[in-house]
C-alpha cells in the first residue's frame, strides 16, 4: 500500500528587504528536500504582510492576520523594516504583534561556529562555540508599557517600564533548564543585571534558583550581562545553553552570531512551548537594505530556521539533513561574502540541495 503523506501547513511571510530573497531560496531548498524524501509534504501559502502592505493600506497585517496564522502548523518569516519607516512601527506592528499575542514567549537561537567557517575570535577552534541562546519573548522590557508627558519641553519625561511576571519568568526559565537539560553538557548560564535593576532582575535570580531544584542535573550559573559579553568572547567554550531577558538576549545573540561568523547564519524559532498556536521562524537578521537586490544576502539563517521549523513540526530526519547539508556547504568553503566566500544567495541554495541528493 503507498505510505501516507504527512503533510503541514507552512505560513510564509517574506516580508521586507532581503527577507524575500533568503526565504523564496528556502522555501525552494525545502521543495526539493520534502521531494527528495517522499515522507511529508509542506503546504505553503504566502502572506503580503510587511512594508509595501503597510504604505497601501495603513497596516502591516490585516485585522484578522493572528486568526489566519492559527490555521497554519507554522509559520516562515523573512524580515520587517524599510528605510522610510520608523523601525519601532514595522516591529511592534508586526513583529511584536505576533509574538505577544500568539503567547510565542520562548525565543531559542542557536548559535555554532561551523568548521573552517572563521570566526571574529582568533583563537576559536571548530566548534568551540556551540550555544543555545533562549529568549524570554513575551514581556520584560519589550512589554511597551511607558509613556511620554511634557513634550516639546526641556521637562520632557519618557519612561520605558519593564514588566515581569513570576510566571512569565518561571516559564521561560523552566524551558530553558529544559533545553539544557537536552544538550550534552547539561550546563547553563542565566544572564540578569540583578546587581543595577534590583525588581525584576532581583525575580529573575530567585526564580532561577527555585526552579533549578527541579533540575539537579543540570549545571547552572549565573551571569551579569556586561560580564557575559566579556565571557562570550573571551572563554566562549565555557557556555552552552544561555537565558536571558527580551532586551538582554536580542543583544547577546547578535554578538553570538557575530562572533560565531556571521549575522547571516543565525536563526531564531519564535515558540509556543504549549503548541496551542503555530511557532514562528525568523533569522535573527533583519532586512538589510545596504544589500537587498543584490543577491548576496546569506540564506544560512533562514535555512537553519527552515530545519528548526522542520523539528518542531515532527520532521527531525528532515531537520537534521537539512542542517547538516548546510554546514557542510558552508565548511567547504561555499558561502555568500559576509562568510569570506564568493557564492550568492540561489547557488549556496542550489549547492545545499546537491548536497541533499548526495546524502539521502
Ligand atoms: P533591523 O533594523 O531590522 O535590525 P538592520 O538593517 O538594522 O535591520 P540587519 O538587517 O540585521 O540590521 O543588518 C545589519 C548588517 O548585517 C547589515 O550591514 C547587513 O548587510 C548585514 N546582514 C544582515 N543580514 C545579512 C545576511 N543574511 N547576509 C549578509 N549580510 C547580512
Ligand atoms: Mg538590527
Amino acid at each position: 500500500a503507498a505510505k501516507e503523506i504527512r503533510t503541514y501547513k507552512i505560513a510564509s511571510i517574506p516580508g521586507d528587504g532581503i527577507g524575500p530573497e533568503v526565504v523564496n531560496v528556502t522555501i525552494d531548498v525545502l521543495k526539493s528536500l520534502q521531494d527528495i524524501l517522499g515522507t511529508y509534504k509542506l503546504d505553503f501559502t504566502e502572506l503580503d504582510w510587511g512594508t509595501a502592505r503597510y504604505k497601501k493600506t495603513g497596516k502591516y497585517m490585516p485585522a484578522d492576520g493572528l486568526d489566519t496564522l492559527k490555521t497554519f502548523d507554522a509559520g516562515l518569516f523573512g524580515a520587517v523594516g524599510a528605510p522610510d519607516v520608523p523601525d519601532h512601527i514595522s516591529l511592534w506592528e508586526l513583529l511584536l504583534a505576533m509574538r505577544g499575542p500568539l503567547q510565542l514567549y520562548a525565543n531559542v537561537r542557536p548559535v555554532k561556529n561551523f568548521p573552517n567557517v572563521p570566526s571574529l575570535l582568533k583563537d576559536v577552534q571548530d566548534g568551540d562555540i556551540d550555544w543555545v541562546l533562549v529568549r524570554e519573548n513575551s514581556e520584560g522590557e519589550y512589554c511597551g508599557q511607558g509613556g511620554r508627558t511634557h513634550r516639546g519641553t526641556p521637562w520632557e519625561i519618557a519612561t520605558e517600564v519593564s514588566v515581569f511576571t513570576h510566571v512569565g519568568v518561571e516559564r521561560i526559565m523552566r524551558f530553558a533548564f529544559e533545553i539544557a537539560r537536552s544538550r550534552p553538557r547539561k550546563l547553563l548560564t542565566v544572564v540578569t543585571k540583578s546587581n543595577a535593576m534590583r525588581h525584576g532582575m532581583v525575580l529573575w535570580d530567585e526564580v532561577a534558583a527555585e526552579v533549578a531544584k527541579d533540575f539537579p542535573d543540570v549545571k547552572w550559573d549565573k551571569m551579569l550581562v556586561d560580564a557575559m559579553t566579556v565571557r562570550m568572547a573571551a572563554k566562549p567554550k565555557s557556555l552552552d545553553t544561555i537565558v536571558g531577558t527580551n532586551l538582554h538576549m536580542d543583544i547577546l545573540s547578535d554578538l553570538a552570531a557575530a562572533l560565531a561568523g556571521s549575522i547571516g547564519i543565525a536563526a531564531s524559532s519564535n515558540l509556543d512551548p504549549t503548541r496551542k498556536n503555530p511557532s514562528i521562524f525568523e533569522p535573527v537578521h533583519g532586512s538589510a537594505f545596504d544589500i537587498t537586490g543584490k543577491g548576496v544576502a546569506n540564506p544560512v539563517a533562514t535555512l537553519w530556521c527552515a530545519s528548526e521549523m522542520l523539528a518542531w513540526i515532527g520532521e527531525k530526519e528532515a531537520a537534521a539533513i537539512l542542517l547538516q547539508a548546510v554546514e557542510d556547504i558552508c565548511s567547504q568553503g561555499i558561502c555568500t561574502p559576509d562568510l569570506g566566500g564568493n557564492v550568492g544567495t540561489i547557488e549556496f541554495g542550489q549547492a545545499v540541495v546537491q548536497a541533499i541528493e548526495k546524502t539521502v
